[in-house]
């Protein structure tokens, strides 16, 4: 079953890290830093999302928005 309780934007998630000086657009792509996708690198847009969404606001870190990401995690 999947999970759309919790389903929200990456540019509203707390886990979205994104470049330091990268705008907050649903263009921005930047690297998923929740836990269970750190593995994966997974690189979203603002406007992407999923239900392991957490309201907050996004991290910064230089590499986030390279493909494959290179920045580490800061959460
Ligand atoms: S993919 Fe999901 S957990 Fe990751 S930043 Fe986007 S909404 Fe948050």
């Amino acid at each position: 079953m999947a999970n759309t309780s919790n389903w929200g934007l990456c540019i509203k998630c707390k886990w979205w890290q994104i470049e330091p000086d990268a705008a907050l657009a649903s263009s921005t792509h930047g690297l998923c830093i929740e836990q269970s996708m750190q593995p994966y690198l997974l690189r979203v847009s603002g406007g992407s999302g999923c239900g392991l969404f957490l309201e907050g606001e996004p991290a910064h870190a230089k590499g986030s928005g390279d493909s494959p990401p290179t920045a580490a995690p800061t959460r």
